[in-house]
């Protein structure tokens, strides 16, 4: 077995079974500022619907102070974040931003019901592909 295949195997060992994710990002971030224009916090499992409950939480971490709210749907509230710089699209902070931002996007993003944008340049990517499950479960695909 060449090195480049057990490499992959490893890596999709060590993600599907010891970190459990089913999701490996690809791409790249094209700075078009959108996820940082619409932002849902989650908290524990539910995403945060009430103002007074993220105040408490902003003493926590210090990207929440970095929030502040612009809207709220039928997910919870809605946040942008000051750091944006509204004409370039880009963040002030862009060398010392917080890892939640380097982190961006995981596939916790679908478990609060939200998606990339279009216009974002990175991918989530299933781990496992649908031919290696067909592979494995051939009766799945009859
Ligand atoms: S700190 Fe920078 S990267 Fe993080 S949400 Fe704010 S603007 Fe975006
Ligand atoms: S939405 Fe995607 S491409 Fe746009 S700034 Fe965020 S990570 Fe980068």
């Amino acid at each position: 077995m060449c090195y480049h295949v057990i490499m992959n195997s490893l890596k999709k060992f060590f993600l599907t079974k010891i970190l459990r994710r089913k999701y490996h990002r690809t791409g790249k971030c094209n700075a078009c500022g959108q996820c940082c224009s619409k932002i849902y916090v989650k908290h524990f499992k539910h995403v945060v619907k009430d103002e007074k409950e993220f105040e408490k939480l902003q003493y926590l971490h210090s990207f929440y102070t970095y929030l502040k709210v612009v809207d709220k749907d039928d997910t919870g509230l809605v946040f942008e974040c000051c750091n944006l710089d509204p004409e370039t699209k880009k963040c002030r902070i862009h060398k010392s931003r917080p890892g939640i931002c380097r982190r961006y996007p995981q596939e916790e993003l679908f478990s609060m019901g939200g998606a990339l944008s279009d216009d974002c340049g990175y991918r989530l990517e299933p781990i496992i592909s649908f031919e290696e499950v067909l592979k494995k479960h051939p009766s799945f695909g009859q």
